[in-house]
């Protein structure tokens, strides 16, 4: 069933895994693809245990109308019509003028983001906007928590040439299921995890507990935290360049929780929560209630309380989730959870790259070809890094 002799092997069926088969395929070129896991998708994963579609990873197809994925998205929905924001303050609600400043307040940080472009690349925390009285809740949830990484260890540059506009669009089946049924039918080896990749030449030559597959080229997709772990093995070494660009592509760490909920509250699907920063707290996570009518609810945490987290037990995790939420609404009748595991995971380390201050040229270096051997995914995308239509388009572009 599989290709003995593949001209390409490709490495990690996620989203730029899968893009590129299907892109060589068009081309009649042969191809392989090796997956360390029991399934394709990667970092986008839609399962039904809580008898609805949820994603793991991957939620939103962000900048819709320029992710490669859009048109592949049928029955999608915009979720910024149906967004409503809520945020808590403690003790009550802000209000309409509240709201009205915190936007204003998440402007300003977006044009400190554009302006920096034309200085020295620095840390995202040494250009943000502070003293206003919103600062320190949008810079939480923009780095923190949509970046997943505090604000001091994102390279403005990067940001700014990775800002996400809308439209955000939801699938009702999910994006993991979306990517999953666009692997149908291609060349992937399940749990066959390539531990060697040997580039010397000719060709390459890929090891792992399924034994040894030569190939003339390969396209490598997987995490950077991956890299970084020495997941893979290269003979030779990769060049000083590219080891410097994984290390300055670190992975942050987002982690996404779920509760069953079948008591609504009186509250109406696809309401938004969240609660301003506040000293002496641990920072805001963000939740989305009833998505599509749906019986529960699910939300976020990210940066470093969600690495503390992942090193302990997943019912931590739920049990800070929990006792966020009820900091809002007071006691919910939460019934079945279920909380993801990326930071730990070893086929992941982590939800998506961040570069470091002072390396936003770092994607670019990444992509470079390297003989036979080519790197593909969210993180050597260049506009929608970090994004699983990024990681479609960097599959596409090294096929
Ligand atoms: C919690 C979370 C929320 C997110 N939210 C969004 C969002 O709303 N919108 C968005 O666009 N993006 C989001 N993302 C990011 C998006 O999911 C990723 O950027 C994208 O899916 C990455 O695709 P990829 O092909 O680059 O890598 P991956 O999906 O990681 O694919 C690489 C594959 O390689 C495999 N692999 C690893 N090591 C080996 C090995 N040694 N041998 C063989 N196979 C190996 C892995 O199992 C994996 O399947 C989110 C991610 C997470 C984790």
């Amino acid at each position: 069933m599989f290709p003995s002799d593949p001209e390409v092997l490709i490495i990690g069926a996620g989203a730029a895994g899968i893009a590129a088969a299907r892109a060589l395929r068009a081309k009649g070129t042969s191809c392989l693809v090796l997956e360390g896991g029991p399934r394709p998708g990667g970092r986008a994963h839609t399962c039904t245990t809580l008898g609805a579609p949820f994603d793991h990873g991957a939620t939103w197809l962000h900048a819709a109308g320029r992710n490669p994925m859009t048109p592949l998205a049928q029955g999608a929905m915009n979720h910024d019509e149906v967004r409503e924001r809520h945020v808590w303050l403690g003790t009550r609600w802000a209000d309409g003028a509240e709201l009205a400043a915190i936007a204003a307040a998440e402007d300003r940080f977006e044009a400190a983001l554009e302006a920096a472009r034309t200085q020295p690349d620095r840390p995202v925390s040494e250009i943000a906007p502070r003293g206003g009285p919103w600062d320190e809740t949008v810079i939480h949830w923009l780095c923190t928590q949509i970046q997943a990484r505090e604000a001091e260890y994102l390279s403005a540059h990067d940001q700014a040439d990775n800002a996400l506009e809308g439209p955000n669009l939801l699938l009702p089946g999910g994006i993991g299921a979306l990517v999953a049924g666009l692997a149908q039918g291609l060349p992937i080896r399940l749990n066959s995890r390539v531990e060697r990749l040997d580039w010397s030449g000719p060709g390459v030559v890929a090891e792992g507990a399924f034994g040894r597959i030569r190939a003339a080229r390969a396209i490598v997709t997987v995490s950077t935290g991956v890299l970084a772990a020495g997941g893979i093995r290269f003979t030779p070494e990769l060049p000083a360049g590219h080891q410097q660009a994984i290390h300055d592509l670190p992975m942050a760490l987002l982690t996404k929780f779920a509760f069953r909920c079948q008591d609504r509250l009186g509250i109406p699907p696809f309401h938004t929560l969240r609660r301003a920063a506040m000293p002496g707290r641990a920072g805001p996570m963000g939740f989305i209630l009833w998505p599509f009518g749906r019986d529960h609810l699910f939300g976020f945490v990210g940066g470093e309380q969600a690495w503390a987290l992942s090193r302990q037990s997943p019912e931590d995790t739920l049990r800070a989730a929990r006792a966020e939420l009820e900091s809002i609404l007071g006691p919910v009748p939460l019934g079945q959870a279920l909380v993801t595991g990326w930071g730990t995971d070893p086929l992941f380390l982590g939800s998506y790259s961040q570069a470091r201050p002072g390396g936003a040229g770092a994607r670019a270096v990444l992509r470079q070809p390297l003989g036979p051997l080519r790197f593909a995914g969210e993180a050597t995308a260049l506009g929608l890094a970090g994004t699983v239509g990024g990681a479609w388009a960097e599959g596409e572009a090294a096929a």
